[in-house]
């Protein structure tokens, strides 16, 4: 405990600098974009994200609306493979704060319902992933997306139900083709124990079903993750994601 005029004189906030030159050479400190040194996420990448969501044209039909948050390229591309193969969930924030910001867009344009200033319930259900690249990489991270958007929310109004996953077999799908993606993923997305239960109590609730996921590339896996919740009783109002390629 500090008392009197002592404690008042001592700069405190003239060692935040310091500390942070003391960090960066432990852990090199670099934007996840475009690599400008000290600074996590700079404004210029942040300013290449933009706010608006975009309807997207997916190869595959999906059978549902895709919007995205921003186009799968340059320095998002960059900062995408950083957040999701090199460990920097430091960027977590970012994307959670577009995605829910792009969902909240969507119900107050009514672009999901044709209601403007939409307020029905939202289920928000990550699409799902490899479960070998979850261990290897020690983490969930569009499960993480997910529950990240519902946070935001706030309100109880947004809820997460984390019912698919990929059955071993699939492959990783950086690298195939459009035709290999769809024989990757067809018959693999399946649902978890118990998520039966789960998707009852959603079809009585009758909320919009957004499939959340961070790419999309041909549309393969999101179609695959709406048949099968369609088998289910549940129909997907639309799929929103961070990035599209
Ligand atoms: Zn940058």
């Amino acid at each position: 405990m500090c008392a009197g005029s002592a404690c008042e004189n001592v700069p405190h906030m003239s060692f935040m600098p310091v500390l942070r030159a003391l960090g960066d050479l432990v852990v090199p400190l670099e934007c996840a974009g475009c690599a400008t040194p000290s600074v996590r996420w700079c404004p210029v990448c942040d300013d290449a994200v933009g706010w608006a969501p975009t309807r997207c044209k997916t190869r595959f039909d999906t059978g549902m609306p895709v919007w995205s948050v921003t186009p799968y390229r340059g320095a998002i591309r960059r900062a995408l493979v950083q957040w999701k193969e090199h460990g920097r969930t430091d960027l977590q924030p970012v994307l959670v704060h577009r995605l829910a910001y792009a969902l909240a867009s969507l119900l107050t344009d009514g672009e999901l319902s044709g209601l403007v200033g939409d307020t029905t319930p939202v289920m928000l259900i990550p699409a799902p992933s490899r479960w070998l690249a979850h261990r290897k990489r020690g983490a969930h991270p569009v499960r993480d997306l997910a529950w990240g958007i519902g946070e935001e929310f706030g309100d109880r109004r947004v809820d997460v139900a984390e019912v698919l996953r990929l059955r071993l077999g699939s492959r990783d799908a950086v690298g195939l083709t459009a035709a290999e993606r769809v024989v990757n993923v067809r018959g693999k997305v399946v649902l978890r124990r118990n998520a039966g239960t789960v998707l009852r109590a959603v079809a009585e609730r009758s909320p919009h079903v957004i499939l959340i996921d961070d790419i999309v590339t041909t549309g393969a896996l999101l179609r695959e993750s709406a048949s099968v919740l369609r088998r289910h009783g549940v129909t997907v109002t639309a799929a929103v994601v961070f990035a599209a390629s």
